[in-house]
Parts: C-alpha cells; structure tokens; sequence
C-alpha cells in the first residue's frame, strides 16, 4: 500500500465505498490523515464500517467546515448528466476535489527514492479500446527483461494498493476516462493513448468531454515521452498538440493504417510487420503473424504501443521481440483457449459490443460465431460488412432472434446456451476453422459478468473431447 502523503492530521472526505473508495481510506490513513466516508448505498456503508470506516453523511451541508479535500470514486458522475449533489456541497464551501489517482501521483515517491540507483518511473496508459491488453503487454515484456515492475489501476491492483516502490521499477497504470478526468496530479513520465471511438458519452456529455478527459493525462503533467495512436482525428490532433515540431521525439506516433514517414519517432504495424523508425530510418522491423497471444490488427496496435513505451524505457529491440512472442493475451480477449483437431477456440466475451466485436472478427477467418446475449441498441446492424469471414453463426441468449433477423445471408443456428453452441459449432467445424466466442452483447441475460460468461466458454471447451 502507499502511504497518502500531504494531508496529515487533516479530514480528507471519501465519496464511494467500493474497491478504490475503501482502499483510499486506508491509504489515507496510513499518511496519518482522517478519512471521513460516505457512499449512497447502504450495503457498502455497512461493509465500510464493518472494516473500521463508519458513515458521515456527505450530502449534508453542515458537514464540510473542517474538511480539506473531497476524493471522489471513479464510478461516480460528478458533471454529467447531472451534478452529483455531494460534489456540489464541497464545491460550495470551497473543498477542492480530486481522486485516488492524482493522490498515488502525488504520494508514490518517497525520500527512500535517495538511496535508489535507479529512479522508478510511472507508463499510464489510455485510449477507449487495448488498455488492459496494452497494460499487460508492458508489464509482460518488462518482466521477461528482468525488469522490476507492478500493473496498476483498472488492471491488477487499485493504484493505491501496490506495493511501495522498488529500485528502477516501473509502475504500469491503466488509466479509463474516469480516472482521468478529475485527477488534479497526472504526472506518468511515460503516457499512451492507444485509439479513441464514442463511449460513455453520458458521463461525459458526448464526444468532446470523453476526449478531454483522456487529454488531460498528457496536457495536465507533461509526460517526457507521449506514445499516441494517431488512426483517429484526435490522436493527430493530440500528437500536433505534444509536439514542439516534426522532429520532436518526446512524441511517438502509433498507426495500423499505413507507413508513417517523417523525421520523427515512429511505431506502425503494416501486414502484419511492426517497423520502428526513428529520424528517418528504420530501427526495427518484428513479425507480429504468428505471435498466437497477439490476434488481429487490433492487437497489432497493442503491441505497437507497448513496444514504444518500453523502447522509451530502454529495452533493445530483440529484447521486446522474445517478450512480444510469449505474451499468451489476456483472458476474455481473443483469447485462445484450446487448438482441438485444428479447430482454434478463442475467448472474446469482452467483445460486449458491435466495436469490438468487429475487431474480433476480422481478426480470424472461417469463423464459427457464437454471439448473442443482452443486446445493445441498433443489435448487431453495424456489423453487417465484418461477416464475411463468418462461416456460420450460433445464437445464444436474449438477442438471438433479433440478431437472427440482421445476419442477412450468413447461415445461423438457434442454439440457445453456450453448451449447445459449442457443440453445434465443434460438429460443424472444419480443420482450419475458429469458433469464436464474440457476443456484441451483454452477459447479464445468462450470467454474471462477461468474465463468467468466458470462463462458462472456456470450461466448456476444456472438456471437449
Ligand atoms: P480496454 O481495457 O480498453 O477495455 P481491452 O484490452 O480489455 O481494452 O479490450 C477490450 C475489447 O476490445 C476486447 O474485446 C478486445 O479484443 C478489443 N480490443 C483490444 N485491443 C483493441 C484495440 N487496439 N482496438 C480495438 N479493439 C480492441
């Protein structure tokens, strides 16, 4: 755990008692400050207390004379739609607001850093698709380069819960766009973006504020090396924004949609081959096709945007290329899970909509598709030019009969459960094919969560026979 420095002996108010909100309250009072907890929801106030942590009520207005800072939890809305009224109440009497992010920044050095040989060095990664397989991808490599390191954040632990910092380690942080946006210390020395498409625009209100939130882990601190996907409007436009000129390297432009050229520092993915160029010349070039953990041009990016970050880092090429070959991918994302008489079984319940799902399947060809659950607006309509590698389809869940009515020609099968998609889809399968678990929807009409869901896939094709 770290300490919480900076508030000392002062009342730190903690609005959402969930995983991050109860770590924080620990934190903070292990850097002697007084947490003062809420949470609208009875059941985690009671669970709060029963660790320690009992209630005031925050949407009180007498409560704030004494309180120095509100530390609000990510999963709480303090804008959009509407005004969280706790919030609001700090605001009024003059409490300044932050976040358990901005305290990591602002507590993970110590004076023990004196004695290191090696400062530690924080890489936080963004982006609306790739984070945690991103984030993992750098923790991987590091670890493969014998290099001391933690994966934080939305990955792994919450920020404030690792471990105090080691000599040389590197902390990898994944960061959403809710952890971003309040944090008043975003200091990485290190930032990623990897690619931005339309998401939780509610929280946001729209497009605009989902990218400001993700700009401001690279406009707000100043990171020494900005690695950034520039395939969409606002990744140029962010890269434009870092850069003192074409040739500034604390920029890394990332693409999967062609070479890139200039004088700068450059990472791109071109049919299948990742090439690194740096001041007009090529540095590396690796051949990321046959890497079983690193599926797809999705993934393709991924590995772009980790191979930079870990250059920035200091690793040699050939070092990151052993690393990348033996990064087995992260469950629930085009994941593979068994090689059965030459049929491949690949997990993606995360693919919990038409984005991802599209990704998915062009990443493999002769798809069995298993799809279907809690549909989301509009069904699986915006997928219709990405079935051509779809041999068949096998609907499961709520959605079948409305994803049914939008498959156009491909052939599909109602079968209702997972278990009987995964038989009908082994029964048809022909060697060379892949059954894919890629629903475009959610998992709650049948389970628990989309990890249920894939681990439901995944014991099911561990038994096949
Ligand atoms: P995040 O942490 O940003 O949600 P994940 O790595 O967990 O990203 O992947 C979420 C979903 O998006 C998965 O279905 C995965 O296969 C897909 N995906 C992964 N990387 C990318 C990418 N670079 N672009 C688009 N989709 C991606």
């Amino acid at each position: 755990m770290i300490p919480v420095q900076g508030h000392k002996d002062k009342k730190v108010a903690v609005l959402g008692l969930g995983r991050s909100g109860l770590a924080t309250a620990i934190a903070l009072e292990a850097g002697g400050a007084i947490p003062v907890v809420w949470d609208d929801n009875e059941a985690a106030r009671d669970a709060a207390a029963a660790k320690g942590y009992p209630s005031t009520d925050l949407r009180k207005a007498d409560v704030w004379d004494d309180i120095a800072t509100l530390i609000v939890s990510p999963g709480i809305p303090h804008l959009y739609p509407a005004p969280n009224p706790v919030v609001r109440n700090a605001q009024s009497a003059g409490v300044q607001i932050d976040n358990d992010i901005s305290l990591f920044f602002r507590s993970y050095a110590t004076h023990e850093w004196d004695d290191f040989d090696i400062a530690p060095q924080v890489v936080a990664i963004t982006g609306s698709n790739g984070k945690s397989t991103t984030a993992a991808l750098i923790h991987h490599v590091l670890q493969h380069a014998n290099r001391p390191a933690q994966l934080a954040g939305n990955i792994g632990r919450g920020a404030l819960d690792i471990d105090p910092a080691h000599d040389g380690e590197v902390v990898v942080l994944e960061l959403s766009s809710y952890q971003t946006e309040l944090a008043r210390a975003l200091t990485p020395d290190v930032a990623v973006f990897t690619n931005l498409s339309p998401d939780h625009l509610d929280r946001h209100g729209g497009i605009g504020g989902y990218f400001a939130a993700k700009r401001r882990l690279f406009t707000e601190g100043g990171p020494d090396r900005a690695v950034i996907g520039i395939d969409e409007n606002e990744g140029k436009f962010l890269a434009g924004l870092m850069a003192e000129g074409p040739s500034d390297d604390r920029v890394i432009r990332i693409s999967v949609e062609g070479k890139l050229t200039g004088p700068g520092w450059m990472v791109f993915a071109r049919k299948g081959f990742l090439s690194e160029y740096r001041k007009g010349r090529q540095v590396a070039s690796i051949d990321l096709r046959g890497i079983a953990g690193l599926p797809g041009t999705h993934n393709h990016q991924n590995a772009c945007c980790a191979y930079a970050a870990v250059r920035t880092l200091g690793l040699a090429p050939k070092v990151i290329e052993a690393a990348l070959k033996t990064f087995g991918g992260l469950k629930h994302r085009s994941q593979v899970i068994r090689v059965l008489d030459s049929v491949t079984y690949v997990n993606d319940s995360k693919a919990t909509n038409v984005d991802s799902a599209a990704k998915a399947l062009q990443a493999f060809k002769d798809i069995r598709w298993i799809a279907g659950g809690q549909g989301k607006e509009g069904g699986i309509s915006g997928l219709s030019q990405h079935l051509g590698s779809v041999r068949k389809a096998y609907l499961i869940g709520d959605s079948a009969d409305e994803f049914a009515a939008q498959l156009g020609d491909t052939p599909f099968e109602q079968c209702g459960t997972m278990e009987q998609a995964i038989q009908a889809a082994t029964k048809d399968a022909q060697a060379g094919d892949t059954v894919l678990l890629a629903p475009a929807a959610a998992s709650f009409d049948q389970y628990k969560s989309f990890e249920h869901r894939g681990d439901d896939f995944t014991d099911l094709v561990n038994v096949l026979t």
